[in-house]
């Protein structure tokens, strides 16, 4: 008997090595366990490839990769936000990624197109190869409301956001100020808040939406697009995380890191990093230095060199070789040499956070690094710096109590005695272990979801379902 070939599904990720991780992961299921085949049509501006070449090389043949044409963006100002540059990079590539689709069409049954957060303009591509238009949410329950209800907001609104008085109360969700929306709403006359806002009314034409989050994460949130969804014409909602990284040994630096920490106590490192693209200015790098020292908390600090004006300025280039003792205060090295390790750019994060010797991790709340800590059970200090991020640490340090999210002055500035106390509360104290124990129910609950029978797990089993049998 002749066998069937598999369902194919075609998966285009927004720039950004945050959105094509959990992206693989998620095709990873897709191959393993519902025996899909899947391809990646990759839209990029042609710089900074390495990071995302290094992690594609080591799928499984089962998916295959193609970068799409780099698209060109002299005719942008230079301070063009990065969220233009992202979703003009998705723009720019569709006739390109039509070519590739009808390419792939010609041999194989497609049956599904994903695409993440930028990405609903490529639903016209699936709807011309009568292909289904799926969209993977790469962040919480709560944003993906914010998405659908800014339309509304927008229209009832007169001032921006962060000027509104109240917090604003998105469904099943804890009330919000308009301060802590995502960076691309924080300016209302700028073309990404337009962008969203198109994009906004291209997700509702989605046939079903996968959120890298999980039933028992956020409650009330998936409780309210079961409800109130349908009849608001949103389409069906499918919580499938946690997706994330599964983290390997051979990462830059990744040895080095290791074996220090096997050489630490257990519970007794704060793990320090921004994620792929933060930054910090220089005062505020001064000031974290200090803070780190003076709280004599054993730490793992990735460092970047300061920028002063961008807080993502390393999102489309993520390495940076700098030499650290050229913007770290003078002697801090040297000073902190017994209790503390400082790596440049990168470090292999899943396996920081699933070591025994981490205890806590002072984070930018990136979606990512979040749902990593919550796996493996490791308490925050959320220091959101763009992006989603502030809302995010809405979730984590006044919804769920796993996080302190750092206070800044009035000039934007986390001060270095703060960040002592946060850093020697986490690790020593007591109420440090609160935010442990609740972080470990929420790991408890991921790995549930995550179960043979578990919630996310027949989530993910009843969209392949609807996939196979699309075009049988
Ligand atoms: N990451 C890593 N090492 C680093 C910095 C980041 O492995 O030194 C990984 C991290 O584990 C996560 C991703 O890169 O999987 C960052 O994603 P996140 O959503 O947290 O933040 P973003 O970089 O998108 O702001």
């Amino acid at each position: 008997m002749e066998l069937s070939p598999a369902d194919h599904v075609a998966i285009v990720p927004t720039p950004g090595l945050g959105h094509l991780i959990p992206l693989l992961e998620l095709a990873k299921r897709l191959v393993v366990h519902h025996s899909f085949t899947v391809t990646f049509f990759i839209p990029n501006d042609g710089s900074n490839l390495a990071p995302q070449e290094r992690v594609l090389r080591a799928l499984p043949q089962t998916i295959s990769y193609t970068f799409l044409p780099p698209v060109n963006f002299d005719d942008l100002p230079a301070d063009a936000a990065a969220e233009t540059k992202i979703a003009l990079t998705l723009t720019r590539s569709l006739s390109a990624l039509r070519d590739s689709v009808k390419a792939l069409a010609e041999s194989t049954r497609l049956v599904a197109l994903v695409v993440d957060l930028f990405g609903p303009e490529a639903f016209d591509v699936a709807n011309e190869f009568n292909m289904l238009p799926y969209l993977f949410f790469p962040t919480t329950a709560m944003g993906l409301w914010l998405v659908f209800e800014l339309p509304k907001l927008d229209e009832a609104t007169s001032c921006e956001y962060r000027d509104l008085p109240e917090p604003v109360q998105l469904p099943g969700c804890v009330p919000l100020h308009g301060r802590d929306f995502a960076d691309p709403v924080q300016d209302r006359s700028n073309e990404a808040y337009k962008a969203l806002i198109r994009i906004s009314n291209r997700y509702k034409t989605a046939a079903g939406i996968m959120v890298n989050s999980f039933a028992d994460l956020e409650p009330g949130a998936f409780k309210a697009f079961k409800e109130e969804g349908p009849g608001l014409g949103l389409p069906p909602v499918y919580p499938v995380g946690p997706v994330i990284k599964t983290g390997s040994a051979d990462e830059v630096g990744g040895n080095d890191c290791l074996s220090w920490l096997d050489r630490q106590p257990n519970g007794s490192v704060l793990f320090v990093s921004f994620g792929s693209g933060g930054t910090l200015s220089s005062e505020q790098m001064k000031e974290l230095a200090l803070g780190l020292e003076m709280s004599g908390v054993r730490f793992l600090w990735v460092t970047r060199t300061p920028n002063e004006t961008a807080k993502n300025a390393t999102y489309f280039g993520a390495q940076d070789s700098n030499d650290p003792s050229s913007f770290l205060p003078q002697g801090f090295l040297e000073r902190t040499k017994e209790v503390g390790l400082v790596v440049t750019s990168w470090a292999p994060q899943v396996q920081i956070l699933s070591h025994e010797s981490t205890g806590g991790f002072l984070t930018h709340c990136g979606w990512n690094s979040t749902l990593e800590s919550v796996v493996h059970g490791v308490p925050l200090i959320a220091w959101p710096l763009y992006a989603e991020q502030r809302t995010n640490a809405v979730l984590l340090a006044e919804d769920l109590k796993v996080a302190w999210r750092v206070k800044m002055n009035d000039r934007g500035i986390v001060e270095s005695r703060n960040i002592a106390k946060y850093a020697k509360d986490l690790i020593e104290g007591d109420e440090g272990k609160l935010l442990k124990r609740k972080m470990i129910e929420l790991k408890e609950a991921a790995k549930e979801a995550l179960s043979i029978d578990g919630s996310s797990t027949k989530s993910l089993e009843e969209v392949a379902k609807i996939w196979k049998s699309h075009r049988k």
